[in-house]
Order: structure tokens, then C-alpha cells, then sequence
């Protein structure tokens, strides 16, 4: 990609963190029109994901999972305030402050992502998905960091995204923390050109519980820009641009 590394070495934009492992890290000109916090929140979302609070550290994500009225007032002030943190509905633990994954849980609607029948698309749902932080004092915010929902985060990084810099589907272990994928969705994505929606579910013979546990894709020219598992109890875990299927 860029030609004028090694030229000085005092850092410039170039020292905000390790390039290796995120593919879309040196891409400037997706980030350019963003402000610090944005592009930051954006290069964390795509290095480290996003993991259920259970077992959600402080460097990745947490993920929040709104309904409708609080969703739409999010979107529509830029943040979120008051007690709605501490209800049941939302989350099993409380809040650990940082960067999340925030989304209207029921956004697929006509097309669960988590159903007895796979959905066919997850858009809808990561089109109502956000980036937000979330901090405790001075009172509870969950504050809305990009504008653009998560769809249109991915688009957009997909068109300058760096493949080579992007591991390879088969090199990636099965079982293996965090994206911990299943073998059976590992070998049915790979070499997948084009496909979006619920890829493998709990593989126990005679099981097929969606409820179990499900693993959904989204990959465009054989480009994983999204991979999420999910269960009963909601998304366990989303990761952008984890890898390459092709
Ligand atoms: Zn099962």
C-alpha cells in the first residue's frame, strides 16, 4: 500500500497503533473525514471485536442489545441516559465502561437471526447496529461515537480494504478463542465467494437447536466483513473483517 513509509521516522499518523492484524488500519482515506474518537473507535472495533459481557474483557467490546424506544432515542439524540443500564432485559452483569457493539436486538423482525429457519441476510440487523461507549460517572451514558450504522461502516472500508493483510480462513483453528469458530462452519465457508446469513449451528447429531448455537457470515468477494455467533440468550460475539474465504 503506502509508499512513503520509512521516510521520517517521527510517527505522524502512522504510530497510533500496530498495523499487523488489523487490514483496514492503514487505510486513511476511509478514516479521513472522521474525527479522533471515531477513527479510534473503528480501528479497535475491526482488531479486536466485540464478546458478550460474561466473558468480556476491558481491551474488546462488550454488546448491548437495545429495544426499540431506547434504540430510536440513541440514535436520534446521540446518547442514552438514565436507568435503563441496570433492567434485566438488557444485559446479565453490569456495564463495563468502553467501547460496544450496540444494536436494536429485534431488527431482523420478520427474519430472527436466531429461528428454527436460518435467516437469509443479517443486513437489516447490522444496519441498526452502532458503535457507542459507555461510562459510568459522572451518571450512566451510552454515547453514540459513529454517525453511521455498522452496514455502512463495512461498505465502505470493504472497497480500500487490504486482503493480503487479512488471515486466510483455513489458517484460522477451530475452537480456539476468541472467534472460536465450529469446524463444520469453517468448512462450509470456505472458498465461499458471496453469501450472507446463518452459515452452521450446533453440530451435535440430531441436536439442530438454533437456539444452541448459531454462527452467521457476511463475505463479499471472499471477504468476511462480519462474523457473529449467537445463542438463546442473544450475540456472543461479533468480529469485523475477521478473514478471508478466498
Ligand atoms: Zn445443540
Amino acid at each position: 500500500m503506502a509508499d512513503d513509509e520509512g521516510r521520517s521516522n517521527k510517527g505522524q499518523d502512522g504510530d497510533l497503533g500496530k498495523p499487523d492484524g488489523c487490514p483496514s488500519y492503514r487505510n486513511r482515506a476511509m478514516t479521513k473525514r472522521r474525527h479522533g474518537e471515531a477513527q479510534e473507535a473503528i480501528r479497535r472495533a475491526f482488531h479486536f471485536g466485540f464478546i458478550r459481557l460474561r466473558r468480556h474483557d476491558v481491551e474488546r467490546g462488550g454488546i448491548i442489545g437495545l429495544e426499540k424506544p431506547e434504540y430510536d432515542a440513541l440514535i436520534q439524540k446521540g446518547d442514552l441516559t438514565g436507568d435503563i443500564f441496570k433492567k434485566d432485559r438488557y444485559n446479565d452483569e453490569p456495564l463495563i465502561e468502553g467501547l460496544h457493539f450496540t444494536c436494536w436486538a429485534d431488527a431482523q423482525e420478520e427474519d430472527d437471526l436466531i429461528d428454527w429457519e436460518p435467516p437469509t441476510t443479517i443486513k437489516p440487523f447490522l444496519r441498526h447496529a452502532h458503535l457507542c461507549s459507555y461510562r459510568e460517572s459522572p451518571f450512566p451514558e451510552l454515547k453514540l461515537i459513529v454517525k453511521e450504522s455498522i452496514y455502512d461502516i463495512l461498505l465502505e472500508a470493504l472497497e480500500n480494504i487490504d486482503r493480503r493483510a487479512m488471515p486466510f480462513l483455513s489458517d484460522i483453528e477451530t475452537q480456539k478463542p476468541p472467534l472460536d469458530l465450529s469446524r463444520s462452519f469453517k468448512d462450509r465457508l470456505l472458498g465461499i465467494n458471496s453469501v450472507c446469513g446463518r452459515i452452521a449451528t450446533c453440530d451435535w447429531p440430531g441436536c439442530g437447536d438454533p437456539f444452541c448455537s448459531s454462527e452467521l457470515a457476511w463475505v463479499e468477494n471472499g471477504i468476511c466483513l462480519v462474523y457473529l455467533s449467537a445463542s438463546g440468550a442473544g450475540i456472543g460475539s461479533v468480529f469485523l473483517f475477521p478473514f478471508t474465504t478466498l
